[in-house]
């Protein structure tokens, strides 16, 4: 049994602590921050804490036709499809862990080749999706070329790790609370037992140049939806709604602007936001005809040029550090798939 540490409470660090902690080995979590509930979560201080601002649903994105299975699309696409079994088992043996299966509608205003290419056939044997069907003219909302559903996934981000979190510390796993300033800073603590292993599951790393962040306006509305739409635009932002379950709401988005540090929502975009997918979804407004607004979201989604960064590293001092941050857009959706990962890459090292 080896002993690891993993830095990070979002998503990315307490999937991959469970995966380790499943392996048989001592693991402890260390985190500047951990899930709380949304009236305890400072939506300023900690705005770069990413995992409670998601929405968070998983929508395929299929690799274009004749990328090889090397290629980052094909595997982050069966990343997706791993954890999409993961949070299936999961759902049916843990109804409190705050997912929901519902119909995915992925609608294009302007499809590319991955969309134009697909089939009934491909979609199900290619690329493992379940209940696929396009929708027919008559189904699709205006100015959208093509579209489909398949059946996914939605979480409620905070009840879900949370339910991770107390899955982690029932297993016996230790929790720490401290902030960091260099990941090699841990393996000197002296207050913490030496360890073998350290899992770098911060979200954006620790001084990594081709770090930036992709920020994300969403609102969440009282009103139910039973489906979850995505809605790419010719031009401008996406349209997107995340239902959740156990009452939660429904999170209606959003933008996706790099480099932007402004905290602070716009009730201007607010509207545009609201508007844009009651004109694509009218149902969404119930017999009220109204959205019930209940809070304004603003998140930093942590994206790397590149892509995630998903290897291991031996630092000049001989430590053994495992990295899994820059998952952008898609840290939900990834989660077990980086998880199994850093699992193997865990398992290669110690041989
Ligand atoms: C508006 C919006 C919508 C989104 N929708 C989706 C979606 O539908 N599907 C999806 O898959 N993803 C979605 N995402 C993206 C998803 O939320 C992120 O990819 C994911 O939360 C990243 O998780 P993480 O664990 O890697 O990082 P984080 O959640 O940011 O966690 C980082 C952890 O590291 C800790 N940490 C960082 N630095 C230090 C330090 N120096 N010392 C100690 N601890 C430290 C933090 O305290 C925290 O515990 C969305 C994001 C936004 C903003």
């Amino acid at each position: 049994m080896a002993k690891i540490v993993v830095i990070g409470a979002g998503v990315t660090g307490l999937s991959c602590a469970l995966r380790v902690q499943a392996a048989g080995h001592s693991v402890t979590i260390i985190a500047k921050d951990f899930p709380s509930g949304f009236e305890t979560i400072d939506s300023v201080t900690q705005i770069n804490y990413t995992s409670p601002w998601g929405g968070a649903h998983n929508r395929f994105i299929l690799p274009p036709p004749g990328a090889s299975p090397d290629s980052q699309e094909a595997r982050e696409h069966a990343m997706a499809l791993l954890t999409w079994e993961e949070m299936r088992a999961l759902h049916d043996q843990h109804p409190e862990a705050g997912i929901t299966f519902m119909k995915a509608y992925d609608y294009f205003e302007a499809p590319e080749l991955a969309q134009t290419s697909l089939t009934e056939d491909r979609a199900r044997d290619e690329f493992g999706m379940k209940d696929f069907r396009f929708h027919t003219k008559e189904e699709l909302p205006e100015g959208v070329g093509l579209g489909y559903e398949y059946l996914t996934w939605c979480v409620n981000p905070m009840v879900y790790c949370a339910f991770l979190l107390r899955r982690f510390a029932y297993r016996g796993g230790k929790i720490v609370k401290r902030e960091i300033r260099d990941s090699l800073e841990v393996f000197e603590m002296t207050d913490l037992a030496p360890f073998d292993v350290l899992i770098n599951a911060s979200g954006i790393g620790f001084g990594d140049q081709d770090v930036f962040i992709i920020t994300g306006q969403t609102c969440l509305v009282a009103n139910p939806c039973p489906v979850t739409i995505t809605k790419l635009n010719a031009e401008g932002m996406p349209s997107f709604n995340v239902s959740r379950n156990f009452e939660g709401g429904t999170i209606i988005g959003g933008t996706k602007i790099p480099n932007d540090w402004n905290p602070n929502p716009s009730l201007e975009l607010r509207e545009k936001i609201l508007s844009n997918f009651a004109a694509m979804y009218p149902a969404i407004l119930g017999p009220e005809g109204k959205f019930t607004v209940i809070k304004d979201i603003v998140g930093r989604r942590p994206a790397r040029k590149g892509g995630m960064r998903l290897e291991k590293e031996i630092s000049q001092g001989g430590k053994c550090i495992i990295h899994a941050y820059g998952l952008g857009g898609r840290g939900y959706e990834l989660s077990w798939g980086v998880a199994d990962k850093v699992g193997k890459l865990l398992a290669a090292h110690l041989g």
